[in-house]
């Protein structure tokens, strides 16, 4: 059973300290949301877990079944079984889905052969053009479009651990619907999900197991679905 642990994690962009000892558990299969106030730190997190450039991790400590993703770069991270759909997803001129996941797949051990069909039927399982497979990954998509892009290429690359920051952004009422199905499905698969949203609809499609409440540099409070529900009335006046 895989297991993400972020412990007392501490994390510093551009010179201020943003989180100052964030601790959460993600084990498979689960789902754990991570709410809060705009500008609490929530993209930052995910930001360092997934190691990208510029979020500079000054205490603490994250895993991944034990192995140090701190020591690890981004693409190892990914080998290792993280995923990341960035709450602004990369536009990727030049290169195709298809392209992107042959890489990935083939950088990892093997690529199926039958990776054509299974990536049509992803697309066409979360209403996702199938003529936009062809084209350069992520660009020039609505923001709906590229959610459900990066929900196509977690469902392919199948991570132990996946981070998704405002899932709901841009998504119509019916894709957010298609969209957390197919993620569901992947945590009945064993897959564990760390999502960042503001909305108890998506936590409610995701059947989520744990709410986390991010403010001021930590976690202040964690609960089961119904707090999401409860913040929705009450706000984040508590916390802040
Ligand atoms: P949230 O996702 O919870 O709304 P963020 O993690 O995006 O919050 O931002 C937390 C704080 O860190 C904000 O004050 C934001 O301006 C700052 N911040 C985030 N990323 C950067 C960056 N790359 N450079 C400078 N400041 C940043
Ligand atoms: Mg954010």
């Amino acid at each position: 059973m895989s297991e993400l642990v972020v412990d007392q994690l501490a994390v510093q962009v551009g010179g201020s300290q943003i989180l100052s000892s964030v601790s959460l558990t993600v084990p498979a299969g689960e789902v754990h949301a991570v709410m809060g106030p705009n500008g609490a730190g929530k993209s930052t997190l995910s930001n360092a877990i997934m190691g990208r450039r510029g979020y500079e991790v000054t205490g603490g400590s994250i895993t991944l079944d034990g192995v140090d993703m701190l020591a690890l770069e981004t693409f190892e991270r990914a080998q290792a079984g993280l995923f990341y759909a960035m709450q602004a997803p990369t536009e990727v001129p030049g290169v195709s889905m298809f392209n992107m996941l042959t890489a990935s797949l083939s950088a990892r051990g093997s690529v199926p052969d039958d990776l054509a069909a299974t990536l049509a039927s992803e697309a066409a399982g979360v209403g996702f053009d199938t003529a936009l497979l062809e084209r350069a990954l992520n660009v020039d998509l609505s923001g709906g479009e590229k959610k459900r892009s990066e929900t196509i290429q977690m469902s392919i690359l199948a991570p132990k651990i996946a981070v998704i920051d405002e899932l709901d952004s841009g998504l119509d009422v019916d894709g957010l619907r298609t969209v957390a199905r197919r993620v569901e499905q992947l945590t009945n698969d064993g897959l564990g999900v760390l999502v960042i949203t503001h909305f108890p609809r998506l936590l409610h499609e995701l059947n989520a197991d744990r709410v986390h409440v991010l403010a001021q540099g930590k976690i202040v409070t964690s609960g089961g679905p119904e707090l999401a529900t409860e913040l929705e009335q009450t706000g984040y006046g508590d916390y802040v």
